[in-house]
């Protein structure tokens, strides 16, 4: 596994605006305050999701105003969204590619991306689009970023092939790196909060979220009462 300190860039990857703010928001406000570059990309405006009658039409305007506000809170200001239609993403190759020029862009040591894998204890964290971006997310990764000659239209714009050394998967099956984030956990909070639409009728969020990463810290063998996010990490190559 890569040492914090050789990590400048990180890629996260997810398929709606909230994902990264639920999976990993503690992980991302402590790379930042580090001076870590951290730059998103969403493959959905989260255009179906919401809780009461908002006119649909206002839905990816105002979620995605949410997600760069959440970001802002924990330091991140590079977005690009990809305008897939949420609910109907599938691990096409035209998502590998938007996803691989993204890699070609940032040229991370790090990414971050949804479990291409269903996790049975928690379907909720394994909704298909989830699933379908992990997927694209992780061909991107392997081949198709580091492989100058996978979409050549790629190079042909000046996005020249980049190796990722390290993936970060979260809501996955099998977690096995949990990082502590009891001291970030109220940028966590208050980056969830950001999403009005999806979290603005939940009066427990905070108590939800303190009960769900403190069973991550058991899991992950911290001390009592500490609080963390899981992943599960591959290295590559490179
Ligand atoms: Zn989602």
């Amino acid at each position: 596994m890569l040492d914090d300190s050789e990590v400048t860039r990180v890629l996260a990857v997810a398929a709606h605006p909230d994902d990264l703010d639920f999976g990993a928001a503690g992980t991302i406000a402590a790379w930042t305050a580090r001076g870590v570059a951290v730059s998103y990309c969403i493959a959905t405006y989260g255009d179906a999701g919401g809780f009461d009658d908002t006119p649909r039409e206002q839905m990816p305007v105002l979620r995605e105003a949410e997600q760069r506000a959440a970001a802002k809170v924990l330091g991140v200001d590079d977005l690009v969204f990809l305008g897939y239609p949420d609910g109907a993403v599938t691990a096409s190759l035209d998502l590998r590619r938007d996803i691989s020029r993204e890699i070609r862009r940032v040229r991370p040591q790090r990414i971050l991306v949804p479990s291409p894998e269903r996790n049975w204890e928690r379907l909720g964290a394994s909704h298909p689009d989830h699933l379908a971006t992990g997927e694209a997310a992780v061909c991107a990764v392997y081949p198709d970023a580091r492989n100058p000659f996978a979409f050549p239209e790629l190079l042909a714009d000046g996005f020249e092939a980049w190796a990722v050394p390290e993936m970060w998967i979260m809501a996955g099956p099998r977690p096995d790196h949990y990082v502590d984030v009891t001291d970030t956990f109220e940028a966590k909070l208050a980056a969830l909060q950001a999403h009005v639409t999806q979290t603005g009728h939940r009066d427990d969020l905070a108590e939800m979220l303190t009960g769900w990463h403190r069973l991550n810290g058991q899991a992950g063998g911290l001390p009592e009462g500490r609080l963390a996010e899981a992943f599960q990490v591959v290295s590559l190559p490179v």
